[in-house]
């Protein structure tokens, strides 16, 4: 496609929810002087808050999705592309191909999108993933028990932030799990979603060990690790709400090369190439085991933990200026130790409101809390939800101080909730609840 000479660069970003996240790239490429074309798939909820009308997409459909985009965009083809959340990565693999533009290729995307189509590829190349298996939610369950080896962990193929997923640790807990799962896939606020494969759930071992995450970037299938997050909290189930991430990591140093090692593995095993990783893995007296890798950055407001440089740059800009092949995205994290909290929703409920906040911000090495969840709106606990109640920043001389300051935060903050009265939804007569 030509392109106009002279111009601003021009970065699309790809994104389920126009909100906070997507604010903080606005932000970051104001500030390099680059435009910014939005693509979302959740036009109804949009506001338009920066004058730049996004282009309404379908995710679930990233081929002609990324045709929308060729076509909207034709005048103006992006230089570069980001992909926020896990809906849009394939969109973003096949956008970036149809405008000769970095990217990953489709199907490494493709595979990561679907939790067990990366199980069967990362198993296939020899990296360790937990025992797993699928089932259909249609079949007999008592079949389908006979495989399950326990304690195990049930899970959607394609919802994120641990959504539905549920530890089991024998049979009767095992049905129970498949129910509420069911039960979750099939209302409507999923069901809106038009996922795939809703009718399927992944069953796989139960992993004990000590989980981290990776904040990494890509570039010509080359992996920099930013970061790697210990999540000191035990996350033992049945839920797995994520709660505090810290780094510089606390583990031994050849424990972290060796999940360094892992996630290289992972990376060319799935095919990923280009721009932001963000990967989960268990450590334990075997080695590392690999959760989950998708090609997007760390989710909702938690990249404010990474700052970067003499400068401290933004993790927004440091992954601009590396879309765009701008110089600075090769700046190394900063020394101070940092963490954030994402915290935890207690019981679902109508959200009321918080108190203690001034004490909490008062506590030695918090830098920022920021409450995310909307007054008055209704907010599910795990495993039905799927966002926080908003998160708590620290930075500190070590990795221990800034989680005791998460911690002590925390401890401050009382949320009070209201619970929801029933209400039939119109069209499916399901009772909400
Ligand atoms: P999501 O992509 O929705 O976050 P994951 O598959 O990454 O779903 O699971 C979410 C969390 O559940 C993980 O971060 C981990 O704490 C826990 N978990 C998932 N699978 C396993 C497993 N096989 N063994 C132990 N814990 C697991």
């Amino acid at each position: 496609m030509s392109r106009p000479l002279n111009t601003k660069k021009k970065l699309l970003i790809l994104a389920s929810k126009l909100g906070y996240q997507t604010r903080g790239f606005a932000e970051a490429a104001e500030k390099l002087g680059v435009a910014v074309h939005f693509g979302t798939d959740r036009c109804h909820q949009l506001d338009n808050p920066w004058g730049d009308d996004a282009l309404p997409l379908h995710f679930e459909h990233p081929r002609q999705a990324a045709a929308e985009i060729a076509r909207g965009l034709q005048a103006s083809p992006p230089d570069g592309v980001i992909a926020l959340g896990d809906r849009p990565t394939p969109a973003a693999a096949y956008a970036a191909r149809l405008f000769g533009i970095p990217g990953n290729p489709p199907e490494a995307a493709e595979a990561c999108r679907n939790k067990l189509r990366q199980r069967e590829v990362l198993e296939a190349a020899g990296v360790p993933v937990p025992e797993f298996f699928s089932f259909s939610t249609a079949h007999d369950l008592s079949r389908v028990l006979r495989r399950v080896k326990f304690p195990c962990v049930v899970k959607p193929l394609t919802l994120a932030a641990s959504q539905g997923v549920i530890r089991a640790n024998d049979a009767a807990e095992f049905e129970q799990a498949v129910e509420r799962i069911h039960e979750l896939l099939t209302s409507p606020e999923i069901q809106m979603l038009r996922e795939t494969n809703l009718d399927r759930l992944l069953v796989e071992r139960y992993i004990p060990g000590k989980e981290v995450a990776v904040e990494g970037l890509l570039t010509g299938g080359r992996l920099r690790v930013l970061a790697i997050f210990d999540k000191p909290e035990p996350l033992e189930g049945p839920y797995f709400e994520e709660t505090i991430y810290v780094t510089p990591s606390r583990l031994p140093k050849e424990t972290q090369e060796a999940i360094e090692d892992c996630a290289a593995r992972t990376v060319r095993a799935l095919g990923l190439t280009t721009g932001p990783l963000h990967a989960e893995f268990r450590v334990n007296g075997e080695g590392p085991w690999v959760l989950e890798a998708a090609p997007r950055p760390i989710g909702g407001l938690c990249s404010r933990a990474l700052r970067f440089g003499p400068e401290r740059i933004s993790l927004e800009e440091l992954l601009i200026r590396h879309a765009l092949r701008m110089d600075g995205s090769g700046l190394e994290r900063e020394e101070a130790a940092s963490g954030v909290m994402m915290m935890p929703v207690p019981r679902s409920g109508i959200f009321e409101g918080v108190e203690g906040m001034d004490e909490a911000e008062r506590v030695a090495g918090v830098t920022e809390i920021r409450i995310t969840a909307r007054l008055r709106d209704y907010i599910a606990a795990w495993p039905e939800g799927s966002s926080y109640l908003g998160f708590i920043f620290a930075r500190a001389d070590s990795a221990e101080e800034a989680e005791q300051a998460l911690l002590a935060a925390h401890a401050k903050l009382e949320f009070k909730f209201l619970p929801r009265l029933p209400v039939e939804h119109p069209v499916t007569k399901r009772m909400s609840g």
